[in-house]
């Protein structure tokens, strides 16, 4: 099964529910499409990993070839390329690489040359596959990095894609193969309010999903009720406990706790009974 974990705003715990998810399957690989600021790592630390570059194709201008009649610029959409007056300018991270300049160049001055946005780690934590993206700071392009780990994983049959939090295209990029989304909020106004935005963002994209309700008091709150109301399944509710708070302070797994594995154990298997659910 693919899971996607995903969270409105961060800090609920979408990270800790993703890493313990993977942690108690079997042959399983956990993918962080945090892009921007992974941290699955932190848990799963992965020994000599395999490191390969991520780069996007962009514009290399031959100046001797550059009539200066401006075509590339009045094609670019996204305002990536100018006129200095003397030659053409490319700004890297505004360009989308969609290779259109070298297109309608007429005299044939621009080629393509790679651009360097990120890398992908791959290796393993014990049992558990792990595949970390990591965009370079101040790139705008994370899209092609979790396209590329998605890519990577195709054929594998059990994935847990931690997302990044929010609503942004990154988030999108990641949910898009999942076979079911986990919506991982907390008991406080911001979590309803953001929990809210993210239900719309998978009714849009018509992902079956579930809640899990992490830090939970076990007492009536506004989640409880939204999900009441509105016909949300909740997985489960990962009570607020010192000892889970602490392990998860320290990066450990806290599955590795015959308790709190079970915690996971039955998640999963209300994740599965949900998939069932939605095929018949
Ligand atoms: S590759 Fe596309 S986005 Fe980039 S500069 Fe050329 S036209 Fe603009
Ligand atoms: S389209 Fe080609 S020739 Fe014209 S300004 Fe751009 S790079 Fe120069």
């Amino acid at each position: 099964m693919k899971i996607a974990v995903l969270s409105g705003k961060g800090g609920t715990g979408k990270t800790f529910v993703s890493v313990n998810l993977a942690y108690i399957q079997e042959q399983v690989t956990y993918i962080d499409c945090d892009v921007e600021v992974p941290n699955g790592h932190l848990y799963l630390p992965m020994k000599e990993p395999a490191v390969q570059p991520v780069y996007l194709p962009v514009p290399s201008i031959e100046d001797s070839l550059c009539t200066g009649c401006r075509t590339c610029i009045d094609f670019c959409s996204f305002h990536a390329l100018c006129w200095t007056g003397s030659r053409i300018l490319h700004f890297e991270q505004n360009c989308h690489n969609c290779g259109g300049c070298s297109i309608v160049c007429p005299t044939k001055a621009i080629s393509e040359k790679p651009y360097s946005i990120g890398n992908i780690c791959t290796g393993s934590f014990e049992h558990v596959g792990v595949m970390s993206g990591s965009l370079n700071p101040g790139q705008m392009q994370g899209c092609a990095i979790i396209r590329k780990m998605i890519a990577q994983t195709r054929d594998l049959k059990n994935l847990v894609l931690d997302c990044p939090p929010g609503d942004s295209c990154h988030v999108v990029q990641s949910i898009l193969e999942a076979d079911l989304c986990i919506l991982v909020t907390e008991p406080t106004s911001f979590g309803a309010s953001d929990m809210r935005i993210c239900i719309d963002l998978l009714k849009l994209y018509n992902k079956p999903f579930g809640i899990i309700i992490n830090k939970s008091l076990d007492t009536r709150n506004q989640i409880k009720t939204f999900c009441r109301r509105h016909n949300v399944k909740i997985l489960a509710e990962i009570p607020l406990q010192p000892e889970l708070a602490s392990l998860n302070a320290s990066g450990q797994i806290a599955a590795k706790n015959p308790e709190y594995r079970r915690v996971f154990e039955r998640i999963f298997k209300n994740a599965q009974a949900l998939i069932h659910q939605q095929n018949q």
